[in-house]
């Protein structure tokens, strides 16, 4: 199969003094050049996921690597059969990703130390070491490092909270952070130094590296790596992959992804077209009877079929009356 497209995610930490003017320019040329993606920049850096053809792709590095800074900055490169977005966005934001501490952490000055994946696997099999996962439960449950400590957030910014009220996991341990692609950590195993957790270590590159890398090869990782572009989702583990994510609604063994017909919800889960359709891609019985829900909207269903499909499931649209 030819691969003509390429997908870059990368950021770099490095001050930039007016990240509104930055952001104009800097879409100016994708516009220029036909680059698609979603790129954020503040005073703290930039952050982005784009995508183009490989040699739309090749020109945007050369221009990122010509800017002030950001001569070193690092490409992690996926190959694909098409583009990942359909739109370019460069937007100026107050932080990179979005933590909102109080006071926030400069990763330039502190930071857990950086593994390279060979370091990491290490890592991963010193039972001594407290692996942790940065990302959402549902990012988590698609694919996720083996014996990995899965935290129950649905967004990275309550993480903190959650390290703090599970803190008996973590206080003398040696303690190892990793992400999608490494931004995250970044600042988090900043965050937990200064919390008081003296041995933090960071996947340098993420998940993305660390499947890449000619040694580890995604060793260890068990399931897909969901990525916030349109592929949803891509392969890690080139050496003996399987399949760990479950149905919402059967458990039986699923990666395809859906967002929770309830606009009000948007619950991302895995689940099979067949169960989509039995269940009107609602997360929950509240979300299957939801007067905006989207599927029903989708696929004109009448009030008629939409309760005939409720009642094939034990439920019915009656029951908002109970909720109301
Ligand atoms: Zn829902």
């Amino acid at each position: 199969m030819s691969q003509p497209y390429r997908v870059l995610l990368y950021y770099k930490y490095e001050h930039i003094e007016d990240p509104e003017a930055f952001a104009k320019e800097h879409l100016a040329k994708c516009k220029e050049l036909g680059i698609k993606g979603r790129i954020l920049v503040a005073h703290e850096g930039i952050n982005g996921t784009v995508s183009g053809t490989v040699e739309q792709t090749e020109a945007y590095k050369d221009y990122v690597h010509s800017l002030e800074g950001f001569e070193d900055l690092w490409f992690k490169e996926d190959k694909a059969e098409e583009n990942a977005f359909h739109k370019i966005f460069v937007r100026p934001r107050k932080e990179l990703v979005s933590l909102r501490l109080e006071e926030d952490i400069d990763p330039l000055k502190l930071t857990g130390k950086y593994l390279d994946p060979v370091a990491f696997k290490e890592a991963l099999l010193d039972e001594d070491t407290v692996v942790l996962d940065t990302r959402n439960d549902y990012e988590y449950d698609l694919g996720h490092f083996e014996g990995a400590i899965r935290p129950d957030i649905r967004n990275f910014r309550e993480l903190p909270q959650w390290v703090r009220d599970n803190k008996e996991k973590f206080m003398d341990k040696k303690v190892v952070v990793y992400c999608t692609g490494g931004i995250r950590c970044e600042k988090f195993s900043g965050w937990l130094l200064r919390e008081g957790i003296e041995d933090v270590g960071q996947l340098e590159g993420g998940i993305a590296a660390y499947g890449k890398h000619p040694e580890t090869k995604g060793d260890l990782w068990n399931g897909k790596m969901y990525v916030f572009d349109e592929r949803i989702s891509v392969d890690i583990n080139q050496v003996n992959p399987v399949v760990i994510g479950k149905d919402w609604y059967d458990g039986t063994p699923q990666e395809r992804y859906v967002n929770c017909a309830n606009p009000e919800c948007n619950r991302q889960f895995l689940t099979s077209k067949e169960n989509e359709d039995k269940y009107l891609r609602g997360c929950c019985a509240e979300c299957r009877r939801h007067p905006r829900n989207r599927y029903v909207e989708e696929h004109n269903l009448s009030l008629d079929e939409w309760e005939d499909r409720l009642n094939a499931i034990g439920e019915s649209l009656d029951d908002r009356h109970e909720i109301a």
